[in-house]
């Protein structure tokens, strides 16, 4: 089927929050490091199921978002988010990226939301008609709070949804899972369980040919989770375990392309651009491939060469080389 990325804006992030997990990044720092933003992109995926119709994976953030202090007044999200954190120009909303491809948001006939983070849920009130597909520890976390403090699903994000969908992974085991769902009934699109990121992250098999991961990882160099590791504020043995069993998955589908939400190098980039038309050409998947030969061994471990570095590039701004 076809899969087409749908970039919804993008935001601001420390560059401890993507890869300082393994350097002691901290939550004072989350707080404190003004010197090492990097702009990330932000991924939803839109599938055109031949028999489910369209299906969204994801839905990024919404304008009131963006414009964050009507939206998040009054809440601790006002204070837990910064003002500047997300940028959404007006050809990239839902809505004008759906309408890029003939859609529009009424069209979408179901949801599946990675987990419940700010960036992922966004407009997800334009789908109140659709049945919302997620994992059942997520759903199951949905009044919890990170930290004791910051809503894991802020109220007015979600409120819209009537039809919770939550997934249990009674399907058979693949790679390194010992359970996936399979939710259309016809093996193209399998639920798979990557918990740790959040309580019930959950990445999507499509095809058995693309992965579409959240923010179980970031990019394709946190495979080697040895490495280099995302700061979490929870939930680390688990999110350890979900890329160890991704790593397994890869090795018994060598052809599988990895896509995150919002991995901003090279990598993520050039793929998101080849799938314009609802798939890679045999070009770029020859590309990714050597590309992946280039970076990790067959172990999934990182060539030292491509171990992420921050590239400064002045007013606290930078890229990872
Ligand atoms: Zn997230």
């Amino acid at each position: 089927m076809k899969i087409h990325p749908l970039r919804i804006g993008r935001t601001k992030v420390p560059f401890g929050q993507f890869y300082g997990g393994l350097q002691g990044f901290s939550l004072g720092e989350f707080a404190a490091d003004k010197d090492h933003f990097l702009w990330v992109p932000i991924h939803a995926y839109l599938l055109d199921h031949p028999k489910a119709g369209p299906v969204l994976v994801d839905t990024g953030i919404s304008p009131e978002q963006a414009a964050h202090v009507d939206y998040y007044r009054g809440s601790i999200m006002e204070h837990a988010m910064d003002v500047d954190e997300y940028e959404l120009p007006a050809d990239q909303t839902m809505p004008a990226q759906l309408a890029r491809r003939g859609y529009r948001p009424e069209d979408i006939r179901a949801v599946i939301i990675t987990h419940f983070h700010e960036d992922h849920v966004g407009p997800l009130n334009l789908f109140a008609h659709a049945p919302v597909y997620l994992g059942a520890a997520e759903y199951a976390a949905r009044n919890d709070k990170v930290l004791g403090l910051v809503p894991l699903a802020y109220p007015p994000s979600i409120a819209a949804i009537t039809d919770w969908r939550p997934i249990e992974f009674t399907g058979p085991a693949i790679g390194g899972f010992e359970g996936s769902a399979d939710l259309f009934g016809d093996g193209s699109v399998l639920a798979l369980p990557t918990p740790g990121h959040s309580p019930g992250s959950t990445s999507v098999l499509v095809d058995h040919r693309y992965l579409l991961t959240g923010d179980a990882m970031y990019t394709i160099r946190h495979l080697a989770v040895d490495q280099v590791r995302a700061f979490q504020t929870g939930g680390e043995a688990q999110y350890v375990d979900s890329v160890r069993r991704i790593q397994w998955l890869r090795r018994e589908l060598p052809e599988l392309v990895i896509l995150t939400a919002h991995d901003h190098t090279e990598y993520g980039t050039r793929l998101i651009a080849g799938l314009v038309g609802g798939e890679l050409s045999d070009v770029d998947l020859a590309w990714a491939k050597s590309y992946e030969r280039a970076t990790f061994d067959e172990l999934a471990n990182l060539n030292p060469a491509r171990l992420p570095r921050f590239v400064p590039s002045g007013d606290g701004l930078g890229h990872v080389a």
